[in-house]
């Protein structure tokens, strides 16, 4: 249930309303928007009575959420949320932030270059994992801390926002010492005690849809984050399998707008999951921007031919500059704009 006061409701009508919600049982959560004040009720999973809080002074109305996740839901909040990874790097709102980088840190000239590169590019994020989601237990698993160590290194010569999976515990409560954002894999999306403490730690979480997960099994995997109380979340459309081994996966581009008219929360594509295939990637990237993407995650490397993950579908520097052209001006044509590379850069640095 979401209690939609009136526009010009005081903040002691306000508090009533949170009393007579924690008198119910409920836990309420006010939620001041640039119109007025919405007020949810959590902690209930069924229908609830609340004609009395109808009749009570400065509340327009009283919405029952009709979908089984709640706090991600539209209902509940009509507004985007702008998620907000580091300084100037939002999720959600006009601007359209790119994050790019290799599949794995393999070391650090690598991924000092790769920084280096995408930067010039104009991508205002780096990816790369430190610790592996592999198929097999004998290829390579990640870096690990010292991964994580060179991400930090890179973030502070170029400035660049650090996004980076975690797969358990131990490694989210690393990446959230290290990194801006912390990916939840697609293998990992309904890891349900995971993203529990993904809740816990409020450190942004790049959500990545599971490879046979629903849209609604989606939106209920980031309704754990936030029930947990984290509600910075970036959902993030990576391709589901399908029955055509012609691509990795199946891009999935009508997430996008599913999820706008669904959620609150912002959705990135990556396409370079999402398809598989070098030469395919682009294409996807410009048709998900056209599409109202919030966001994009490319794999991009100096040497793709000889990177230890997922080479087949990174794109070379060249390749990303490219790209980065094309999606400026489709994002232009719908009235959005790529978030610019950071300003920043230490001095020396090449
Ligand atoms: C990745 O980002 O490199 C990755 C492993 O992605 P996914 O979880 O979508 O497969
Ligand atoms: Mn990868």
């Amino acid at each position: 249930m979401l209690v939609v006061m009136q526009s010009d409701a005081t903040q002691a009508q306000i508090d009533a309303v949170c009393d007579a919600i924690r008198e119910m049982g409920f836990q309420p959560a006010p939620m001041p928007g640039a119109q007025r004040t919405a007020v949810g009720l959590i902690g209930n999973d069924g229908q609830v009575d609340g004609s009395h809080i109808s009749g009570m002074a400065g509340v327009g109305q009283v919405i029952y959420v009709s979908k089984p996740y709640k706090q991600v839901s539209r209902e509940w909040r009509p507004e985007n949320t702008v998620v907000e990874i580091a300084p100037g790097v939002r999720f959600g709102g006009t601007e359209v932030p790119v994050i790019a980088g290799p599949c794995s840190v393999e070391g650090e000239p690598q991924i000092l270059a790769v920084a280096r590169a995408v930067r010039a590019a104009g991508a205002s994020a780096l990816r790369g994992g430190a610790f592996k989601p592999r198929s097999s237990p004998y290829s390579f698993q990640g870096m690990g801390l010292e991964g994580l160590k060179l991400l930090a290194k890179a973030r502070e010569e170029t400035g660049l926002a650090i996004v980076t999976e975690a797969m358990d515990e131990e490694g989210a409560n690393l990446v959230a010492e290290y990194a801006d954002c912390i990916q939840l894999g697609a293998r990992n999306m309904q890891n349900f005690s995971l993203l529990k403490v993904l809740g816990r730690l409020r450190k942004p979480v790049l959500l990545k849809r599971g490879m046979s997960a629903t849209i609604q099994e989606l939106l209920l995997a980031a309704e754990y984050v936030l029930a947990a109380g984290n509600p910075h979340v970036i959902l993030c459309e990576r391709g589901v399998r399908g029955f055509d081994t012609a691509t990795r996966n199946l891009f999935d581009l009508s997430a996008i707008p599913l999820v706008h008219k669904l959620s609150h929360l912002p959705i990135v594509a990556d396409p370079s999951h999402g398809v598989g295939v070098r030469e395919h990637v682009p294409p996807m990237a410009r048709a998900a921007i056209a599409a109202g993407a919030d966001g994009l995650i490319i794999e991009v490397h100096p040497t793709p031919d000889k990177a230890v993950s997922d080479g087949a579908q990174t794109l070379y520097t060249e390749q990303f500059g490219r790209l980065m052209g094309e999606v400026r001006t489709i994002a232009e044509a719908i009235g959005r704009t790529i978030t610019p590379a950071p300003a920043h850069q230490t001095v020396g640095a090449g």
